[in-house]
């Protein structure tokens, strides 16, 4: 291990407590998407005592942040989150109990991605400083990951324009890298306007916004023979009308249009706003379309998944105490056995059965998923096709855990969630200090993010003047 590494995990050696005590500040604060004041303003400060050049408020949100250290180049970011989500408060206990009902809680462990981001900057910067390292650290504090997309904002108004590289952890229930890539996605609302009238007495006055509703959706349902068999098209009805015998004058919908690249989301974007125009055509309404987010597609990196493998590898999955293990066998007793074994035969993870009489994952594989697609979508996409990204996961919980779960809520704000927090940290820490001094390292990232990307070019998937829904905690 080389002595600016060592400098480093020292750094974070020793804060340990500190940095436990924000994660679990901010598990606290549980803040929903672009409200997360707190949380934002925690880990803004602590970068900013630390000698950390921090504008807040930016790409017009108040909870988005940049922290910069250093000058010239290469310029290494690291991303952190930390919204939570709605309904999901949880006791840090193994088996659900809400801390306060109906509130949000960090069921995602965005509160340990966003103080492990925060922890690698500062331990990155420690060690630039005593070594004379040159180049910038940058600590992107990322609102709203869950619902809004904050880094679609942040990557348009061009805040990822000068990094070289940027590194990402996202608490898991696995340890390593996957080079899969995921779904770009479109997030849009309809809203139908039609005519209220006596739906018994005068229904010929009336035109019917549930009708274009439901014809929308009958159009899009027979389009789906017709889509990719990686696409995905989900809808809710939102408002449908108010009691039957009122002919209902307005009714919304909210639609994901989701596939792997996003030249074909947009294909079949178009199509659906054909279909709304039919179906309001159809029904002499009106339709008018609220575009809410765009997303793009993942671009993976093996050069720097590899780099941070061999980083996870060399500092060793972390040991857990016998409190630790004993909230996490309790835990693995409230997830069915077959959750788990689909969860794992998911992963796509070579020797995933090895992991089946597993509690804890304690191994670190090779990077994984080369050319498969996830079905699920991330901002993180957005940030990937800026420049060499790579997001990895490190064992927060028991193996099974579902996503947004309760379970995944408690975990995050225990010894469990504290051991992946330091870890992610170390591994980050020595990924980005690699980046930082070996330059060949970084030309062959580069290099590859190049070939992947070949002759296609980012559009932001959102207008230039599409602003973030800062006031939709209060409608
Ligand atoms: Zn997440």
């Amino acid at each position: 291990m080389s002595l600016n590494k060592e400098y480093a995990f020292d750094w974070i050696e020793k804060n340990k407590k500190l940095l436990i005590e924000i994660s679990d500040k901010v598990w606290e604060f549980a803040e929903l998407g672009l409200i997360e004041f707190k949380s934002s303003a925690l880990l803004a400060d602590e970068l900013d005592k630390h000698g950390f050049r921090v504008e807040r408020g930016i790409a017009g949100m108040p909870t988005a942040f940049v922290a910069t250290w250093g000058e010239g180049k290469p310029v290494i970011g690291i991303m952190g989150e930390y919204d939570a989500l709605p309904g999901l408060s949880q006791k840090k206990v193994p088996w659900k109990e809400p801390l306060e009902p109906g509130k949000p809680g960090h069921g995602c462990g965005h509160n340990i991605h966003g103080t492990s981001g925060m922890a690698t900057a500062i331990a990155v910067k420690k060690a630039m400083e005593k070594h004379k390292i040159e180049g910038a650290i940058k600590f992107f504090g990322c609102p709203a990951e869950e619902n809004f997309s904050g880094k679609v904002f942040m990557v348009r108004d061009g805040y990822f324009g000068d990094v070289d590289a940027v590194i990402s952890h996202h608490p898991n229930t696995m340890n390593g890298v996957t080079l899969e890539s995921c779904l770009a996605v479109n997030s849009v609302k309809f809203h139908f306007y039609g005519k209220a009238s006596h739906a018994g007495d005068s229904p010929e006055h009336g035109r019917s916004a549930l009708d274009a509703v439901e014809l929308m959706n009958t159009g899009v349902n027979y389009l789906r023979e017709h889509v990719i068999q990686d696409a995905r098209i989900h809808y809710v009805v939102e408002k449908g009308g108010d009691q039957p015998n009122i002919v209902p004058p307005y009714a919304r919908s909210w639609y994901y249009v989701r596939a792997p690249e996003r030249d074909q989301v947009e294909f079949i974007y178009d199509w659906i706003l054909d279909i709304a125009r039919g179906a309001a055509i159809m029904t002499k309404t009106e339709v008018k379309v609220e575009f809410l987010e765009g997303v793009y597609n993942y671009i993976p990196n093996r050069t720097i998944a590899e780099l941070i493998v061999k980083n996870m590898r060399e500092i060793g999955p972390p040991k857990y105490s016998d409190e630790d293990l004993k909230f996490a066998e309790e835990i693995a007793k409230t997830i069915a056995p077959e959750m788990k074994l689909a969860q794992l035969k998911k992963s796509k993870r070579s020797g995933w059965k090895r992991l089946v009489d597993k509690l804890i994952d304690d191994e670190v594989p090779d990077p994984w998923g080369e050319g498969e697609v996830s079905h699920g979508s991330t901002d993180v996409a957005d940030v990937s096709w800026q420049a060499p990204t790579v997001e990895f996961g490190t064992a927060s919980g028991v193996l099974g855990t579902s996503g947004h779960s309760w379970q995944d809520v408690a975990e995050s704000g225990v010894g469990l969630g504290h051991k992946s927090l330091i870890f992610a940290a170390k591994v980050m820490a020595a990924t980005a200090i690699d980046l930082l001094t070996k330059e060949d390292v970084l030309n062959k990232a580069r290099e590859e993010h190049r070939r992947r990307i070949g002759n296609k070019k980012y559009r932001p998937p959102i207008p230039p003047d599409q602003k973030p829904p800062l006031d939709v905690w209060e409608k």
